[in-house]
């Protein structure tokens, strides 16, 4: 089975956050996954397209909603399919114009799904406390800035 090469190595408990504030965001704010991310090992943003900026009070609830799917210890698990089985469960207008014919579904428990050939982390356990450390909205586009405090066996 051959699946397209990522782009670049990314920090897992990073990463696996990264899907569930995407499932966070799609659910309670109704917004697409994010338009623009960059994943970085201590820090990392994600940019959302809203018509407004959230509120403070949302972003506490996205916060709360991300730590209490991490806390539930959901396993991350892999399903792998082509293209055409999944087209009706994503938007295939994501995918790279190269990607290979099989992809890789990321399940979070049954939370979230989509799809993904990054590098995760096994339980959502392992991913630590999310935390929220800024947001800044500016021309439709709303930037979450998060960190995390990774327990020390998944460093
Ligand atoms: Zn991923």
């Amino acid at each position: 089975m051959e699946l397209n090469e990522h782009n670049k190595q990314e920090y897992p408990p990073m990463h696996t956050a990264e899907h569930i504030l995407n499932g966070t965001m799609v659910k309670m704010v109704g917004c697409r996954r994010a338009d623009n991310a960059h994943i970085e090992r201590k820090k990392s943003k994600c940019d959302y397209i809203l018509p407004v900026a959230l509120t403070p009070e949302q972003v506490q609830a996205i916060e709360d909603k991300v730590n209490e799917v991490i806390s539930a210890d959901m396993p991350v698990t892999l399903e792998y399919a082509t293209q055409e089985e999944v087209k009706s469960r994503f938007d295939m207008e994501r995918l790279p114009d190269n990607a290979s014919e099989t992809v890789r579904i990321v399940h979070v428990g049954d939370y979230d799904e989509c799809l993904c050939v990054g590098t995760h982390v096994e339980r959502t356990s392992q991913i630590g406390k999310f935390r929220i450390s800024s947001t800044r909205y500016q021309d439709g586009v709303q930037r979450i800035v998060f960190r995390l405090d990774v327990p020390e066996l998944a460093k």
